[in-house]
């Protein structure tokens, strides 16, 4: 599918401003900021869901100009995975965003993020290790590149990532640590359907009889949420309580299931006494999905 083009030919009911070219979204930034407008930033891949327009919507305690980015960035895809069918619903995402109170969308293209020539990675090791890292080798690589790139064009003040990818919010966390980015990281709680499911742009590819399976992710991670809402702290019945779950749904093919501290992402083993985060993916036919529970200290 060929990318979509920003800024011509948009239907007259969006009057959100829309920038393509990265040149002129660092120009639009830096006068916002000139005139002593916060920025507050919701990097996307569109398809966008009420996940993202919870961002979107928690992004103006946050600043008073929010910026939405939709960008399918190609680097944080391996080779056999799906970025030629990623849904582009780009004339919906504005109308949602436009909705939610955001005043700008940012959309370059590939060619303007990663013109000839482009040779730099961001590399995050220890957060990004194990987990999604493990399964998707150069996938964080490649989020971490293009998120540092944007927040570069952007300049926000904050920007607001969904602890749907929890990973993903620990490495982008870490980075911004490291690097010094004058940016305040916010984590924003996953959001569900009222079956359960986590909010995904890809469940989109899911079949009727594909999302009911896909529920046992959720109902999996929910009831080892409650034996630690009850008191249980061991980290082996906890994890296999979720485990037993999903052996019983024959249509998962298991990625992971594992039980991270939740600010380290470091292995829990033996008993809880911090915040943990109890995360799963895997596979219902060929849709990887995630989802997550945090259990609270
Ligand atoms: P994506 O378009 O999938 O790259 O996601 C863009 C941002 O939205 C990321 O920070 C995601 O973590 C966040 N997000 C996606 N799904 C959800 C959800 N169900 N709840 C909260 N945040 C989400």
């Amino acid at each position: 599918m060929s990318e979509p083009t920003a800024g011509s030919g948009l239907p007259p009911d969006l009057t959100l401003e829309v920038i393509a070219e990265p040149a002129a979204m660092q120009e639009r930034s830096a006068e916002l900021r000139r005139s002593g407008r916060r920025i507050a930033f919701v990097p996307t891949m569109g398809a966008l869901h009420e996940g993202h327009l919870s961002l979107l919507k928690k992004a103006r305690e946050h600043g008073d100009f929010v910026v939405l980015s939709v960008f399918v960035n190609p680097l944080q895809f391996g080779k056999n995975e799906d970025l030629g069918r990623y849904p582009r619903t780009l004339i919906a995402d504005l109308r949602g965003a436009q909705r939610a109170g955001c005043e700008l969308a940012f959309v370059p293209t590939s060619d303007a993020i990663y013109p000839p020539g482009f040779s730099t990675k961001v590399e995050v090791s220890g957060v990004s290790e194990g987990l999604c890292g493990a399964r998707r080798p150069g996938h964080f690589v490649g989020v971490a590149t293009v998120v540092l790139k944007l927040l570069n064009l952007v300049a926000p003040h904050a920007i607001l990532l969904g602890e749907k990818d929890y990973q993903q919010l620990q490495v982008i966390r870490r980075m911004c640590r490291d690097l010094n980015v004058a940016t305040t990281v916010v984590g924003c709680p996953l959001i569900r359907d009222s079956d359960g499911i986590a909010l995904s742009s890809r469940n989109a590819y899911l079949s009727a009889a594909e999302r009911a399976q896909a529920l046992v992710l959720s109902r999996a991670l929910f009831a080892a949420r409650d034996a630690h809402a009850q008191g249980l702290r061991s980290a082996g019945p906890l994890v296999e309580i979720a485990s037993r779950i999903l052996a019983a749904e024959p249509a998962l093919r298991l990625d992971y299931l594992e039980l991270r501290d939740a600010d380290t992402l470091a292995e829990v083993t033996g008993e809880l006494d911090a915040a943990a985060v109890l995360l799963v993916a895997g596979y219902i036919g060929s849709t990887r999905l995630l989802d997550n529970v945090i259990l609270p200290a």
